[in-house]
């Protein structure tokens, strides 16, 4: 009797890798196109994105994002001491239903097969702008960085493209608190905010009247021994910044990629708002699980900063918001990674099999 060869395969393998295949696979619910694992998923309508359908799209205006720009700040209308008063600021949306920070219960969350993110030119930016606008320090790129250079992602479960607008971070008088963000109601001693724009609204201020208008990156800051080296460059001109509304130059070169955390793999989303007034519910939240880590002298540096009041600005972190009925998404990086290509790739079949192999190994060690 012949044997057919594929690739060092017999039939019989064949049919038993197809045989894996099939029934794994349909022991599976799915969502993205992509097998999901965990016990409370629930389908959505279309990955990551998020549409407010039943309200009415809510009109806003490029003077409501003040943090968010690197000026137009002047007056202290708002500011971190009584948060609970921002809801009654003229034009606010900070008593929404979807609002944030939030604290994140990743028990309380639904496990999502959200594809990987790809970060594009996520390299390195000399002659960054740095801006204490009152509330934060806002860093944006040099104003003649080449538009094929600007950063942007896609991936992740967005369905855009999000090009990088600015970044900036929010802290605590001292490492016990300082994070928007909560993990099972605990604090990081600070969270980094890179801010994307929808590409497809043209610019940042048009991009700022749509429910899936930004993409914001939250990064968790954790305390560390050592300094961090890539963190240094943000650092380093704080000293020229202390007052509201000073602004300068980065001397050193920023590297985007080592702002991230090591992994990126694992992640929390849900639909939100900018945190600041007028919280405008426009941001799609991408919280990742994992931290970076910078020293506590590092941090204590943006401790030094005044805020529009001339008063130290530290505790900068809007308190978390009620869930309200959203649900919290949870990619929950396995181990296992189909491409995003498959099954175009040369190799679909072995390709499928190593992915089910890997989940079957997941979910046999999944408690
Ligand atoms: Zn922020």
């Amino acid at each position: 009797m012949r044997t057919v060869r594929v690739g060092g395969i017999n039939d019989g393998q064949i049919i038993y890798i197809l045989g894996v295949i099939v029934v794994f696979f349909r022991l599976l619910p799915t969502g993205n196109g992509f097998p999901v694992i965990g016990d409370r998923e629930t389908e959505i309508s279309e990955s990551g994105k998020v549409e407010n359908t039943i309200r009415p799209e809510k009109v806003y205006t490029s003077s409501m994002f003040e943090h968010w720009s690197k000026s137009g700040w002047k007056s202290p209308s708002w500011s971190y001491k009584d948060p609970a008063a921002w809801a009654s600021l003229p034009g606010s949306f900070c008593g929404g239903d979807q609002q944030s920070p939030i604290d994140i219960v990743p028990k309380s969350s639904v496990t999502k097969a959200y594809p990987k993110f790809t970060f594009h030119n996520y390299g390195n930016f000399d002659k960054m702008k740095i801006m204490n606008n009152g509330h934060t320090v806002v860093y944006n790129l040099a104003a003649n960085t080449p538009a094929d250079r600007i950063p942007y992602i896609t991936g992740g479960g967005l369905n855009d493209k999000y090009q990088f607008h600015s970044f900036h971070l929010h802290w605590g008088s001292d490492s016990s608190k300082g994070s928007e963000h909560l993990i099972k109601s605990k604090s990081y001693p600070a969270e980094l905010h890179m801010v994307h724009y929808n590409t497809k609204y043209g610019t940042f201020e048009d991009a700022t009247t749509h429910s899936d208008g930004l993409a914001v990156l939250g990064i968790f800051i954790k305390v560390g021994l050592a300094d961090n080296e890539f963190f240094q460059p943000l650092v380093d001109e704080i000293s020229n910044v202390l007052l509201n509304q000073d602004e300068t130059t980065l001397n050193r070169i920023v590297s985007f990629q080592n702002l991230l955390p090591q992994k990126t793999t694992s992640f929390f989303r849900y639909s939100g708002s900018l945190t600041t007034p007028n919280c405008n519910e426009i941001v799609i939240w991408t919280v990742f699980e994992n931290p970076i880590k910078v020293s506590e002298r590092q941090l204590n540096m943006f401790r030094n900063l005044n805020d529009a009041a001339n008063q130290q600005l530290v505790n900068n972190y809007r308190p978390a918001q009620q869930v309200k009925g959203r649900i919290i998404y949870y990619r929950r990086y396995n181990g296992c990674e189909l491409k995003e290509s498959w099954p175009f790739t040369s190799t679909p079949l072995l390709d499928a099999f190593r992915y089910s192999q890997c989940l079957i190994n997941y979910a046999l060690s999944w408690e």
